[in-house]
């Protein structure tokens, strides 16, 4: 049952019933999946009276399946994400010293799913660390194939290590301290162009004010300064009806329409995020920097636990919860679903299916304001009403 989506002349072509795998994964992702599928259908048919419908593919990754059938990503989970193009996955864990980095990583170059993208905003009375949560409303488009995550590094005293320490000498009469371990960070013009064409795109089908490039280029020069001026060149080149440059503006004024395009070094836009958020709308940087200020940002509007997030490349999408198998509570139906719930409601925009998104949105609203809430909230909100996993599921449900 269900319909394939396609992808033509880049843009996805949904159908009314689209097949999509989803991935429940490893330690508490059971518990948070089996929250969130009833949500996200709720959805859906409110929205559409029955007459779109998601047909599920449940598909196995990470440890549990590797435990089940040997394999941490097996072949039919492959096959339905190529096919289906779709996905949505709970956290997935990796044993140490397994051969790999991560089955997440391993995910996102299968499908070359080269941005991370996490919107980053505050839900009343979601408590928070600072004074005004609300001021916080960004979406960060973060890179994901390149930078120090390329996994390019070599450990210390080895033949390798060695020998780029001589190359390093020769190449540039740099001395690296010998017995240094030694990583590769490679940021390309490619890389860098294709993630800020997605950031200035979305900025513009969302009518969002600016697009700001997060980097370290006064002291990274060719890598970050590079991420810095591609960034600007493809705004130039491929936007430059609709965006201008910050250094271009008069009076700090955009003219009516156009998209500015700003750029901040890292470490000042970690103090901008606290002391100016309002400034700030789409974000693009290199996958480090994403890295820490995607925590950071999540940190300010009251933490992981509710925090969306997805990869996407061309034509492939996977939502995920954005926190890990917390594997001590798992199969107690007791944490916080609103992370893969919030993914979904993103996966629906992404599908074009506004109006059921926006009613997840509502509900996981309508949960928090009547304070009915898993531990995690209920522990910091005064009068709250703790109830389990799924009760929060289905306290969405009723508030949408
Ligand atoms: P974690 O996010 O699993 O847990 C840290 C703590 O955060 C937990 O002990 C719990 O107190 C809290 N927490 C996390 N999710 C919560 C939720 N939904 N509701 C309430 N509280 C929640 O991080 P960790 O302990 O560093 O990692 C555990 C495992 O998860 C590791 O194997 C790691 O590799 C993996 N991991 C996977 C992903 C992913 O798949 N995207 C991300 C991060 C970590």
């Amino acid at each position: 049952m269900g319909t394939g989506i396609k992808y033509e002349n880049g843009k996805l072509i949904v159908p009314n019933d689209p097949i999509i795998p989803c991935i429940p994964g490893d330690g508490i992702g059971p518990d948070i999946w089996n929250a969130c599928k009833p949500v996200l259908d709720k959805a859906v048919e409110k929205a559409y009276g029955g007459k779109r419908k998601i047909e599920w593919l449940t598909v196995g990754a990470g440890e549990d399946e590797w435990k089940r059938s040997g394999e941490f990503v097996p072949q039919a989970t492959m096959d339905a994400i190529t096919k289906y193009r779709v996905g949505i996955k709970g956290p997935l864990s990796t044993p140490v010293g397994k051969g790999f980095r991560s089955v997440n990583v391993m995910l996102r170059r299968l499908f070359d799913l080269y941005a991370c993208v996490r919107p980053v905003s505050h839900i009343p009375g979601v408590p928070s660390p600072v004074k005004d949560p609300d001021a916080v409303n960004m979406i960060i488009f973060r890179e994901n194939t390149e930078d120090l995550y390329a996994g390019i590094e070599w450990d210390s005293n080895t033949p390798e290590a060695n020998r780029l320490i001589e190359v390093i000498k020769e190449l540039s009469g740099k001395e690296v301290r010998p017995g240094s371990s030694i990583g590769i960070k490679p940021i390309s013009e490619f890389g860098t162009k294709r993630l800020v064409r997605m950031a200035i795109q979305y900025a513009i089908d969302h009518k969002l004010p600016s697009v700001t490039l997060v980097h370290k280029g006064n002291i990274m020069k060719f890598t970050e300064g590079g991420f810095r001026k591609w960034g600007y060149e493809v705004a130039k080149e491929e936007f430059g009806d609709v965006t201008i440059p910050e250094s271009e503006l008069t009076d700090g004024q955009a003219p009516e329409g156009k998209i500015v395009i700003k750029d901040r070094i890292t470490d000042a836009m970690f103090q901008q995020i606290l002391l100016r958020p309002r400034e700030y709308s789409v974000l693009a940087m290199p996958n480090l920097n994403g890295d820490y200020m995607s925590d950071a940002l999540a940190a300010q509007v009251g933490g992981l636990g509710m925090a969306p997030g997805s990869n996407i490349g061309d034509g492939y999408a996977i939502f995920e919860a954005t926190h890990g198998t917390a594997p001590k509570y798992a199969g107690l139906d007791k944490t916080n679903p609103g992370s893969i719930i919030l993914s979904g409601a993103m996966m629906l925009d992404y599908l074009g299916w506004t109006e059921a998104a926006d009613l997840v949105r509502k509900g996981v609203q309508g949960a928090v304001a009547s304070k009915t809430v898993t531990y995690d909230l209920a522990r910091q909100m005064p009068d709250a009403t703790k109830v389990a996993c799924s009760a929060f599921g289905k306290a969405i449900c009723d508030h949408m």
